[in-house]
């Protein structure tokens, strides 16, 4: 009898689609030996990109601190796959990658979905078409194009304008006018910059834009952009020479498209276990994550969210084959550090993620921020050498459990948490 021969594809136990802060700490703690799970890891670069460092890039390349993901790896049990994730069967569980040309399938038994997020143009007309902004890669409108035509209009008083009144513009309009003063760069907000926090940073971080001659359009919502200028709702026009999006971030659309349970913007619909609600053999961390249900402090986009709701994904993932069950995520970090070219305002955090204390702002500031993006990477590098040793503040720890029967379709509970973004 003739059958139709199936492609061999590999299967793994564990695959984790991105290697950013979440998906690369994830791999790391899910390679531990001692699980003796196969693991791999799918990401589209051969480097790890630092996205908190995209603003630095856009006045000159940031050399990679990891520059080779397969090198990294090299000595722990994950496999590293660089490839680019085009589809995702949930009813077959598996993933249809594409490198060099070619696609194929890889299987897998629980997936940890840490695609991250990118800036969202989906917001106004021709967003995509005509404004940069702070994506990595080779794009057209990513920040290494934004580069190129920042250094062409260096020395001339070219009009630079930032949209979006959170701390992604914020970083981009201060950073911009920081290393070029010449250049008359505006921040246009829909709203009141930096009203994403409390009085007292918005405070700190609008006079350090005002210090560095930042102008600041506030209550402006933009409803077209053209190729010279943007127009806003109340009719005003705003011409400029290059234009920086930076107004809300959305996760790509592979989880959509495959039927999962997602918000708005993309972002997995999971439950307190960062497990989707629709299809619980789905994990979603960081950036491409919407929790619902209270995770401690609210689920803010971090790298250190994303690294420490990693870790939490790969305990449950390996709870989950002993047949245990563990505590649900909780998470709470202790300050937060907003660039504002060569200042930044750094501010402790309560449990609730509100800011206390104090406001520390100015050039000692950025230093301070600097070093907490470096300790970052080094909370990753650090569950390299010893596998299982990351914590974290706010961390509920509980006794593992016998498991609860299969998790099967969840219904939705009520409240949700909320979920904050760069925009
Ligand atoms: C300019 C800027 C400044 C920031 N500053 C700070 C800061 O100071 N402090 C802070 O805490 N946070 C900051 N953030 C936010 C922080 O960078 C994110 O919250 C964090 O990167 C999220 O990590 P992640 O692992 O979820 O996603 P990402 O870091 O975005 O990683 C996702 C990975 O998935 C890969 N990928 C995506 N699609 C595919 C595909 N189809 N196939 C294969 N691979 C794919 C990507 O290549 C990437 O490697 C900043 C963000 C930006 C843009």
């Amino acid at each position: 009898m003739l059958t139709t021969p199936i492609a061999p594809f590999e299967t793994y136990d564990v695959v984790v689609l991105g290697a950013g802060y979440a998906g690369l700490m994830a791999s790391l703690r899910l390679g531990r030996r001692r699980l003796g799970l196969r693991v791999a890891l799918i990401n589209a670069e051969e480097q790890f990109v630092e996205r908190v460092r995209l603003q630095e890039a856009m006045v000159a390349p940031v050399t990679p601190r990891i520059a080779s993901l397969s090198n990294y790896l090299a000595r722990t049990p994950v496999k590293f796959i660089k490839a680019r994730a085009r589809s995702l069967d949930l009813l077959q569980r598996r993933i249809i990658i594409e490198a060099t040309g070619s696609t194929r399938e890889i299987g897998f038994t629980q997936l940890i979905y840490a695609l991250g997020s990118r800036v969202d143009t989906s917001t106004a007309p021709s967003a995509s078409q005509y404004a940069y902004r702070l994506d990595p890669g080779e794009g057209l409108h990513a920040t290494a194009a934004l580069r190129a035509a920042l250094h062409q209009l260096a020395g001339r008083p070219a009009r630079v304008l930032a949209v979006g009144g959170g701390p992604l513009s914020i970083e981009a309009a201060g950073e911009v006018k920081s290393t070029w003063p010449e250049m008359d760069v505006t921040l246009l907000s829909a709203t009141r910059a930096g009203d994403f926090t409390s009085d007292k940073v918005q405070a700190v971080l609008r006079r350090d834009l005002a210090r560095l001659g930042v102008a600041l359009v506030d209550n402006e919502r933009v409803s077209e952009i053209t190729a010279s200028e943007v127009v806003t709702a109340n009719g005003r026009h705003f011409a400029y020479d290059v234009c920086i999006w930076a107004a809300g971030m959305r996760a790509p659309s592979i989880a959509r498209e495959a039927g999962l349970t997602v918000d708005a913007q993309g972002r997995v619909v999971v439950d307190t276990d960062l497990r989707s609600v629709s299809h619980p053999c789905i994990l979603a961390v960081g950036d491409s994550a919407h929790p619902r249900g209270a995770t401690g402090a609210p689920f803010r986009h971090s790298a250190l969210t994303a690294a420490v709701s990693g870790v939490y994904a790969a305990e449950q993932v390996a709870a989950k084959i002993a047949e245990k069950t563990i505590s649900p995520f909780t998470f709470s970090t202790f300050a937060q550090a907003i660039a504002v070219g060569r200042f930044a305002a750094l501010f402790p955090l309560d449990a609730n993620d509100h800011p206390i204390l104090f406001v520390l702002g100015g050039r000692a500031a950025r230093r301070l921020r600097d070093i907490l993006v470096w300790l970052v990477l080094h909370f990753i590098t650090f569950e390299r050498l010893l596998p299982g040793i990351q914590s974290w503040p706010g961390r509920k720890r509980g006794a593992s459990h016998p498991a609860r029967a299969e998790i099967g379709n969840r219904p939705a509970r009520k409240s949700s948490a909320d979920v904050d973004d760069r925009g």
